[in-house]
């Protein structure tokens, strides 16, 4: 028998099964009971890294020199001796703070804590771990395999591999609550939230952060606004400033079944190297037809079933034979 016939044969049979509805895509998850997570508005960072500063202490990783810089921290990337960075937008003269055009801002890269982790989807040894109660999306080296599949699985490039090191792990924002940490258990905010002068990373709960966010879009450019700072349940001051013209757009409050960590910008997203996505999580849609498939070992049955097909047909092919 060809290998290619059994592909072929199993194959069809799977296809089958999909077309005519039986493999269903299952519904995205919901954000956690007490969800919490960060809302960072670009239109209040003004670039000066204390949030990568304090991600750094809180985590016990040292600086990256990049570049010329070799006073401070500069990193350009996520890594894994960087689990947030502050990365800026500029076009054209770059001279207006949050225009699209001949302006620039800054964006935050770190982990979303995805409402629906693909990283989470496809780690074949639940070494990345998302909490019921928080949603907080964690990575557990002590049972990683270091396959990487998460890499892939991440529609943001966040977890990153200790490629130099020769028992490197998979690194990632552990929204400063990993073993050890666990600034959010004690009630704590976390780090990057707790050093931002301007309220630009502001923690919280999502439900609160999102209200939030909601108020800031119907707000008028150019009123004053009282930014609160630090922790939005109990923040510890504000930032008076006039409000910007928001883009309309909520980043977290939906894409691939939302975010825990959701940003604003006046900036839109396309600009800010956001990636397309739908509304709908890739976990979801993979791990539905994967359900399905294995489903009263559905897909074995129907290898099996192609297997079957393949050998009679060739045995039939093979009577008279010479040998
Ligand atoms: S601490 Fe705040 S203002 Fe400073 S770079 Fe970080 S997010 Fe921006
Ligand atoms: S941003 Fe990536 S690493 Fe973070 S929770 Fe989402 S899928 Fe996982
Ligand atoms: S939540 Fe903690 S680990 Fe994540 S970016 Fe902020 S300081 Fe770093």
């Amino acid at each position: 028998m060809k290998r290619r016939d059994f592909l072929k044969a199993a194959a069809g049979g799977a296809t089958a099964l999909c077309s005519v509805g039986v493999a269903q895509a299952r519904p995205n998850l919901e954000p956690a009971e007490n969800a919490v997570g960060m809302l960072f508005d670009s239109t209040l960072c003004v670039g000066c890294k204390a949030c990568v500063a304090k991600c750094k202490e809180v985590n016990n990783i040292p600086p990256v020199i990049e570049g010329n810089n070799k006073a401070w921290d500069s990193a350009r990337d996520l890594s894994g001796d960087t689990l947030n960075v502050i990365k800026v937008y500029k076009n054209g003269t770059a001279k207006l703070k949050d225009a699209e055009v001949n302006g620039f801002c800054f964006e935050k890269r770190s982990c979303m804590h995805c409402v629906d982790p693909g990283c989470v989807s496809v780690c074949p040894v639940t070494a990345m771990r998302r909490d019921l109660l928080t949603g907080i999306v964690t990575h557990h080296a002590d049972v990683c395999i270091g396959c990487r599949n998460c890499m892939v699985g991440c529609p943001y490039n966040v977890p990153q591999f200790e490629y130099n090191d020769a028992f490197g792990q998979i690194q990632k924002c552990q929204m400063c609550n990993q073993a050890g940490v666990e600034r959010i258990d004690k009630g704590q905010m976390t780090g990057c939230a707790e050093v931002c002068p301007t309220g630009a990373t502001l923690f919280g709960s999502r439900k609160k952060l999102l209200a939030e966010a909601k108020r800031r879009m119907r707000l008028k450019p150019g009123e004053i606004y009282n930014y609160p700072r630090g922790d939005i349940s109990k923040p510890y001051s504000y930032h008076e400033k006039a409000v910007p013209t928001y883009q309309q757009h909520i980043w977290g409050e939906k894409e691939a079944g939302g975010t825990n960590v959701m940003h604003i910008s006046a900036v839109s997203f396309g600009r800010l190297g956001m990636p397309p996505l739908g509304e709908r999580s890739a976990a979801s849609i993979a791990e539905g037809v994967q359900h399905t498939l294995y489903n009263y070992m559905a897909l074995p049955a129907i290898a099996l079933a192609g297997l079957t097909y393949v050998v009679r047909r060739n045995t039939d092919d093979d009577d008279g034979g010479e040998l």
